[in-house]
């Protein structure tokens, strides 16, 4: 599998093109600030993008999405239950302060059913808590269990994503972490909105609102 990470100013939001390396198929995970790195990145590797693949709909993941777009003409998908965020980028961008346009519109909703590129599938799972249609997109070899989790804002190195923000859900978040990210397995690798990769070993066993949150569910 070829890997290939940007993040930019002001959010230093990771940006990813993931690839096939025997087909050269390739799929953009949150475009954002950095979409014209992704977009050298994939004139690079030479390869080719079959779609676009949102963790979530705020502000920072969703910036290049237009810019992927007009490269591309590729489908961007999303999680249905983030279409609100989606459709107000515009006011999102306002409350940080930031002045966006409108991205173009999502092609098509997540369901169960992997995406397919070359030799390797992305199955999304739904993990609401940090936004209400955020998801897990778990990448590895077709029909095969993949250990790359690419997880949005909703687990972070020593961290967790943030449920101040509308549709956040303290609860709900770490349900999602526990019981919908700790199931796909101790090896799996996590790649975080922001930050350093981990391991969901690592995270299960010393992130300290995960623990924190184990020890009140045993109280
Ligand atoms: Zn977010
Ligand atoms: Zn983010």
């Amino acid at each position: 599998m070829i890997l290939e990470v940007r993040a930019v100013a002001p959010f230093y939001k990771n940006g990813f093109v993931v690839a096939c390396e025997r087909t050269r198929e390739a799929v953009l995970i949150d475009p954002g600030d950095e979409v014209d790195q992704l977009l050298a990145s994939v004139r690079d590797l030479d390869v080719e993008v079959a779609a676009v693949l949102l963790t979530h709909a705020h502000i920072d993941h969703i910036t290049g999405v237009g810019a992927a777009k007009d490269a591309f003409d590729v489908p961007v998908y999303l999680h249905r239950d983030d279409l609100f965020l989606y459709d107000n980028a515009v006011q999102q961008g306002a409350m940080f302060g930031f002045k966006v346009s409108q991205p173009p519109p999502v092609d098509a909703y997540y369901d169960l059913s992997p995406i397919g590129f070359g030799d390797y599938e992305a199955r999304p799972h739904h993990t609401p808590g940090h936004c209400p249609g955020g998801v897990c997109l778990q990448v590895g070899k077709r029909g095969a269990a993949g250990d790359h989790l690419f997880v949005g804002d909703t687990l972070f190195a020593g961290s967790i994503g943030r449920t101040d923000l509308p549709g956040g859900n303290y609860d709900t978040l770490l349900q999602s972490i526990t019981g919908v990210l700790f199931p796909l397995g101790d090896d799996a690798i996590v790649h975080p909105g922001h930050g350093p990769d981990t391991t969901i070993h690592r995270e299960r066993t010393t992130n300290p609102l995960v623990l924190e949150y184990l020890a009140g569910r045993r109280s």
